[in-house]
């Protein structure tokens, strides 16, 4: 994106916005000086106009048209230079875009610390009431809304509300179940209530903090499950290795590397052998900080575990940390598998990532399989693991226990 950032100059005595004028960007004083003056609406003669207060002179290094950058109304203060003034320009786009897309708990408290600012302003000056902060109802439903959600999750984890579905990864060259990765599900409100997906609640989960503990809980039940699992193999009469069991890891649990001790903990206390414990990263998180990814990793891997990138192909894709990162597993995003057969070019990343897969030495799962002429698609081209729609959705413990007694192979 093109530098967002320039400078203006202005004159001495020259305006350079006026109260009561649409406000767009903000001004950051470089050289120069100005001054803030508010226009007293309504005297005690009840006259308009003509009269103004002066409520700040500003230098070097402070910014002035802040206001009406974030909350839409005019501008409440005319600003005029008083100096040759030189001020960098602040595009409201670049300023309001991390407001909007970020937390809005820090929205609604921006907002309101802003409106009630104006508010004491405009009583100041002897007018009556200031701009009502537009949107600002808006923002504070969706304040309180996220707030609610905290608290029922907070509630969910001590009332035992999450719980993990668990969707088969086949081996293609067997048409067997080789593992299982584990998928979390927030039955909100208890038996009966609504199933919340995880792309609902995971984000805020990585937010507060919660994801700490959603993740210790997924792994303390992916083992408990595969060992489940585990035996069910053995009494269907099918010989086959261990299966595994694939867990989603957020990289923001691994952000303090005492959380390793953790994982080792509950892995021990599960009595279940490392090698059949792979955890999921995305790559996202992993490439935000690649020397804190490869110490975490490699932390992990000394545990006895692997390690599998997820979504791959969907982030900041950069061949170059791959070597650098200790990985067993590449998850191709779902993306690149639904587009094969209509897609010459997906065929052909797919092909690609088979054939990078194979040169380094790791293994490959192909996910979002929801067609049989993908699943032919992709033991052609020698991909090791798959999972889909078309073998099974996630299921829960029954479900999976049942369909290992019924012996599938795709
Ligand atoms: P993901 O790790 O990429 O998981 C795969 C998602 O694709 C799952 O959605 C799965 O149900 C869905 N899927 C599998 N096969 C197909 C298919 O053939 N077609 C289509 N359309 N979808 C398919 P789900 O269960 O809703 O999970 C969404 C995301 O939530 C996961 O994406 C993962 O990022 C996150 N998540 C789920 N469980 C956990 C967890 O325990 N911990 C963490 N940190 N994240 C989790
Ligand atoms: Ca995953
Ligand atoms: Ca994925």
């Amino acid at each position: 994106m093109a530098e967002m950032i320039f400078t203006r100059k202005y004159a001495a005595g020259e305006v350079i916005f006026r109260a009561g004028e649409m406000g767009r960007d903000a001004y950051l004083i470089e050289r120069g000086r100005v001054r803030v003056t508010l226009p007293r609406t309504t005297t005690h003669s009840g006259q308009a106009g003509g009269d103004e207060v002066v409520i700040a002179e500003l230098g070097p290094g402070e910014i002035f048209g802040e206001m009406s950058m974030i909350d839409d109304a005019p501008r409440s203060a005319t600003v005029t230079a008083v100096e040759d003034t030189e001020a960098i320009v602040i595009l409201r786009a670049r300023f309001l875009r991390p407001l909007q897309t970020g937390n809005p708990l820090m929205n609604l408290v921006m907002r309101v610390v802003l409106s009630r600012f104006r508010n004491a302003q405009f009583r100041l000056v002897g007018a009556t009431g200031g701009p009502s902060g537009s949107s600002l109802e808006e923002i504070r439903a969706l304040a309180l809304d996220r707030l609610q959600h905290e608290k029922a999750m907070r509630h969910g984890l001590e009332a035992d509300e999450f719980e993990m579905h668990y969707q088969p990864i086949i081996d293609l060259a067997t048409g067997r179940i080789a593992g299982f990765e584990s998928l979390m599900r927030w039955r909100r409100g208890g038996p009966g209530g609504e199933m919340v997906s995880p792309g609902l609640f995971i984000p805020l989960a990585e937010e507060t903090g919660l994801i700490v503990d959603l993740g210790r809980l997924a792994l303390r039940h992916g083992l408990r499950d595969r060992n489940r699992f585990a035996r069910a193999f053995a009494e269907a009469g099918q010989d086959q290795a261990e299966p595994f069991i694939s867990v989603n890891v957020s990289g923001l649990q691994l952000a303090e590397l005492d959380e390793i001790g953790e994982i080792a903990a509950i892995i021990s206390q599960s009595e279940t052998d490392p090698a059949v414990v792979k955890l999921e990263i995305t790559e996202t998180l992993m490439v935000q900080n690649i020397a804190h990814a490869t110490e975490a990793l490699k932390q992990l891997k000394g545990l006895g575990l692997s390690i599998a990138i997820d979504d791959f192909g969907t982030g900041y894709s950069s061949l170059s940390y791959l070597h650098q990162l200790p990985l067993d597993t590449l998850k191709i995003d779902r993306a690149f598998i639904t587009n094969m057969d209509k897609s010459d070019n997906s065929r052909r990343v797919v092909h690609s990532v088979v054939q990078l897969a194979h040169a380094l030495g790791i293994e490959m799962v192909a996910e979002g399989i929801e067609e049989p002429v993908q699943l032919a698609a992709l033991r052609d081209l020698g991909c090791h693991y798959g999972q889909g729609y078309h073998m099974s959705r996630p299921l829960p413990v029954d479900a999976v226990l049942e369909l290992i007694a019924s012996r599938p192979h795709w």
